[in-house]
């Protein structure tokens, strides 16, 4: 099984505010990805592709606005909440929902499962297989993706030793 630790994302990733983004070389590749896929290019959409693509992260909308914000005071967190819809409506980014109604983004990368994590609240990108994809389930419906999520404790919180493993005979 394959594991990423992708919860918790450094809020710290760009310290220096006044560099004009459009400029910086290391963020072409989110102004390009921005113009195949015919989304005009602003500052601040190429400030959320690229905090989603180095957290490695299932973001919320608060959270990015919290961090953008710091660059950026008269940002709303509405403009944030768009800008992530329009990039899951052209592709770009995929939702997800576990326990309710919260809705966290990341980049598109592809179909995985994830786990959630009672104890820290982590979100983990899961990378098994599913018998069904790609099938047909009861000999009736095509299946073209599979998303799943697993509930438990994280290994990290397993070895730190903060929650009892279950012993089962
Ligand atoms: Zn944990
Ligand atoms: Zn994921």
């Amino acid at each position: 099984m394959h594991e990423q630790v992708i919860g918790m994302a450094s809020e710290e990733t760009r310290t220096n505010g006044t560099d004009d983004p459009l400029a910086d070389e290391g963020l072409l590749k989110y102004v390009r990805i921005l113009k195949d896929n015919d989304v005009k290019v602003t500052s601040q959409r190429v400030r959320i592709l690229e905090y989603l693509d180095l957290s490695q992260g299932h973001v919320d909308a608060e959270t990015l606005h919290k961090v953008l914000r710091r660059e950026n005071p008269s940002l709303s967190k509405t403009t944030v909440y768009n800008d992530l819809e329009l990039f899951r409506k052209k592709g770009l980014v995929s939702v997800l929902t576990i326990s309710g109604t919260e809705r966290w983004y990341e980049m598109e990368r592809g179909m995985h499962h994830h786990l959630l994590c009672d104890e820290c609240g982590r979100i983990y990108n899961i990378d098994i297989s599913c018998p069904y994809l790609g099938g047909m389930l009861h000999g009736e419906h095509k299946i073209k993706e599979v998303h799943g999520y697993f509930r438990g404790t994280c290994n990290t919180c397993l070895t730190a030793g903060t929650v009892e493993e279950d012993k089962e005979d």
